[in-house]
């Protein structure tokens, strides 16, 4: 259903240039760049206020774009390289144009956020050198991007959730009827409203629907509020519903975390052991590709096919290293015990089945020079699932094990939008006045992720609709 301008039913009646539906990385950007344009923006929050910044408040937000070797990192990184990681990740499904422009963007956007007052420092290690950190997180960049809208007195709505699209007779989006704290609104935006309300992850009933039976008891990592309203008022509204509505962004996160907005609470070292299942047994190559390239793909692995929980097990030769801790938030302390057979009791597996195990996997390792900031080879010969690389051998006591599970951070299906961010509809024709950006927008990622592609991605495709819709303003 669809709301017609001046339609009964609303309390008030505001008036602005551009309408914000957001307020996370997405949001913030759009609201930032329509007001830098020259417009009058609103930015509509369903959170309250300690609430607000959506997905982003509660990741490290780190990004990855396009640069030159400096001192966080010892590589170029070019956007012909970025796409080319974007377009293999994604098993060459991703929309090429709307890859692209994110990739010519993306260093742009990260300097228009340094020139914003964001501060750099180096990504989590092990990452190919491309990813930057914000110094303060996510939460530390919403706040940044808060303090600008506050300078350019641009109003924030809190506790406002848009429920509809308002439509004129010529299909042309005239602005979005919300519920607020007084009652409900109807929000008129003469350039158009931008949708950067993220995917549907917090919305039980959805993540059944299009993503399976099992995924109604996954923890949920980021924002209770993303729960799908921006999708499917848009669709209601005609647009095109695009790219992988089945699947999803997880990581493997420490069993123990919170059921819902837990944050940070992944193991980003597992490919310094191993994993096993309840059975004690490993069921996935640990090293098959640089982490960044595998944490959503196996904690979906674990989450699907390793009967929702596993183990990642690690020796002293591991847990010593620097960067270990640097790579893991712990949510409790780790299991550890002086022999495997003493863990696998307190692991509550078969002692036989990981003596049996650890015992294989030991004897199966090849020779060659142990590297994590690179493909080392340093691999297993002769067992199955094998370890590609990284493969050093667990004997080194005490054991160390950490009850693992996946969750879900935001879902990939979105709306089809052109590179301008315009949403399309189920013609192919663009609808006027409305635009996606950030976990909105379809047909950027399929059955796995690059990681730290989504932060950028909002701010790159928020900047572009906060401009664009600024520009049809007036
Ligand atoms: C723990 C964690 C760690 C992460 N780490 C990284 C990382 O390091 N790098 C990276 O690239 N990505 C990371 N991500 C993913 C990334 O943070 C998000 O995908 C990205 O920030 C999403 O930005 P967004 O603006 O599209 O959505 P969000 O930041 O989720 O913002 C959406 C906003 O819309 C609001 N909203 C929802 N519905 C309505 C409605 N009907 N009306 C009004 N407002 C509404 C919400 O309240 C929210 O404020 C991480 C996520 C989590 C949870």
């Amino acid at each position: 259903m669809t709301v017609t301008p001046g339609a009964p039913g609303a309390i008030a009646r505001y008036s602005f240039d551009v309408a914000v539906v957001g307020g996370g990385i997405a949001g913030l950007s759009a609201a930032v760049s329509a007001a830098e344009a020259g417009a009058r923006p609103v930015l509509i929050e369903k959170a309250p206020r300690t609430g607000r910044g959506g997905n982003t408040r509660f990741a490290d937000a780190q990004m990855r774009f396009p640069h030159e070797a400096d001192e966080f990192g010892p590589r170029d990184y070019s956007v012909d390289q970025m796409f080319a990681d974007l377009m293999r990740i994604s098993r060459g499904r991703a929309n090429e144009d709307l890859i692209r422009t994110l990739c010519e963007n993306a260093r742009a956007t990260a300097e228009w956020l340094t020139g914003l007052g964001l501060e750099w420092e180096a990504g989590y290690p092990h990452t190919a050198g491309y990813r930057r950190s914000p110094k303060s997180g996510g939460q530390g960049l919403v706040d940044l991007l808060h303090r600008r809208l506050e300078g350019m007195g641009v109003p924030v709505s809190y506790e406002t959730g848009a429920l509809d699209l308002i439509v004129d007779e010529a299909r042309r989006v005239r602005g979005v009827r919300c519920a607020s704290p007084e009652g409900i609104v109807d929000i008129e935006a003469s350039g158009g409203v931008v949708l950067a309300c993220g995917g549907f992850q917090a919305n039980v009933q959805m993540r059944v629907q299009h993503l399976g039976r099992f995924a109604d008891s996954l923890i949920l990592r980021g924002s209770r509020y993303n729960t799908g309203e921006g999708l499917m008022m848009a669709i209601a509204a005609g647009a095109q519903p695009a790219g992988q509505w089945g699947d999803y962004h997880s990581a493997v996160l420490d069993a123990r975390s919170p059921r819902i907005e837990c944050g940070v609470t992944a193991l980003y070292n597992y490919q310094m052991g191993i994993f096993v299942d309840q059975e004690g047994r490993r069921f996935l190559d640990e090293g098959e590709d640089f982490r960044d390239h595998t944490y959503v793909k196996f904690s979906k692995h674990i989450v699907e096919q390793a009967g929702g929980e596993a183990w990642c097990l690690f020796d002293q030769q591991a847990y010593q290293r620097e960067e270990f801790a640097r790579a893991w938030r712990p949510v409790g302390p780790p299991l550890q015990a002086a022999s495997l057979a003493d863990l696998a009791r307190q692991m509550g597996i078969p002692a036989e089945n990981l003596l049996d195990t650890v015992g294989n996997f030991n004897a199966a390792i090849q020779p060659g020079d142990y590297d994590l900031d690179r493909l080392d080879g340093k691999r297993t010969l002769g067992i199955a699932p094998p370890k590609s690389n990284w493969a050093l051998p667990l004997d080194q006591p005490p054991y160390v094990a950490i009850p693992v599970t996946g969750g879900i951070t935001f879902t990939f299906g979105g709306l089809k939008c052109d590179i301008s961010a315009r949403v399309i509809d189920t013609r192919g024709h663009v609808m006027e006045g409305l635009y996606a950006a950030g976990e909105t927008i379809g047909e950027i990622f399929y059955y796995n992720y690059p990681g730290a592609s989504s932060v950028i991605r909002g701010a790159v495709f928020g900047r572009i609709a906060g401009a664009h819709a600024a520009g049809r303003s007036g």
